[in-house]
């Protein structure tokens, strides 16, 4: 059993058929955790959809009324990146849901994991980039809505930049955000994190830690969050096919543990969100989310024992 909960639901999934956006993956990440042992089928938590009065924090009325309709133009949805349907305005809602209550479990357990969401693309008005809805802001913003944080902190590894929490959170001093990502690739457009790291194409294992150590550090001296939301993106996988740097699936899990092993030494409970991931296999896309959690069990426990 692990000592956090896993949130999950299989309505996660967008029903994109042959997409270069695996959404598939959710359900074999779940599939595969329980294959390996590493979790349980008590260690899933199933969320409700968001409340749109959770989802209207961060999103304008109109582009939520205009999602719930169906009624986006040609245009908004060709930025979206993803074909309109019904199921994805449902999966969006969920996915937000999940992370709510990834937020809500881990300032209770220290650590959750939500096998979904880290839409960190989708802006106030706008979808972009596979994201309709920012799942975590939403969470972010509900949680200080009900007065269990002030201050929270989010680290975006994905490949991409994370532009939509740059542009919900630039003027909030209450959220710091942090985003390493390959400058030459998507979005060209990259409005201001807290911090930026920008990369250069192909950066491998030992550079890319290096660099992310570094921030980490004058990041946590900078700001004492009390709750961080981990997105986690798959994708700076060297076989990516939307990325472009150069890390292995063992870099990929070293990152993963230096992340918590920050959150876990500042005694910051950790939400995780899983955000992009389009390996040529998506086979290695659900290996690395796996590792992903298992890096949080292996954190948790470890701070579990320095707690004992
Ligand atoms: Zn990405």
């Amino acid at each position: 059993m692990l000592p956090f909960k896993l949130i999950y639901a299989d309505g996660y999934d967008l029903n994109l058929g042959a997409h270069v956006f695996p959404s598939q993956k959710f359900r074999m990440i779940r599939d595969r955790l329980l294959e390996q042992g590493i979790a349980e089928r008590s260690d899933f938590l199933v969320p409700e959809p968001a409340a749109d009065e959770d989802v209207l924090r961060v999103h304008s009325r109109e582009y939520v009324r205009k999602l719930k309709t169906g009624t986006l133009s040609e245009a908004e949805i060709a930025r979206l990146e993803v074909p309109y349907s019904r199921e994805l305005v449902e999966a969006c809602w969920l996915a937000a849901g999940g992370s709510i209550l990834a937020g809500q479990c881990a300032l209770r357990d220290g650590w959750a994991a939500n096998i979904g969401g880290g839409f960190h693309h989708a802006c106030p008005d706008h979808g972009e980039g596979f994201c309709a809805i920012h799942d975590v802001a939403v969470a972010i913003r509900r949680l200080q809505h009900d007065g269990g944080i002030r201050r929270a902190m989010v680290v975006d590894t994905d490949v991409h930049h994370g532009n939509g929490t740059a542009v919900i959170f630039g003027w909030d001093e209450t959220v710091f955000t942090l985003s390493i990502h390959q400058e030459n690739n998507y979005p060209f457009f990259k409005p201001p994190s807290t911090v930026d790291i920008d990369l250069q194409d192909g950066i491998g294992d030992d550079d890319y830690l290096g660099i992310l150590e570094k921030h980490l550090h004058k990041a946590f001296q900078d700001f004492a969050p009390q709750i961080l939301f981990y997105i986690a993106g798959a994708d700076p996988y060297r076989e990516d096919q939307l990325g472009g740097l150069a890390l292995t699936m063992e870099g990929l899990a070293r990152r993963d543990a230096l992340v918590f092993e920050y959150a876990r030494r500042n005694g910051v409970p950790v939400a995780s969100a899983l955000a992009g991931g389009y390996a040529r296999r998506v086979a290695d896309t659900v290996s690395i989310h796996v590792a992903t959690i298992a890096a949080a069990r292996d954190a948790a426990r470890q701070s579990a024992r320095a707690g004992a």
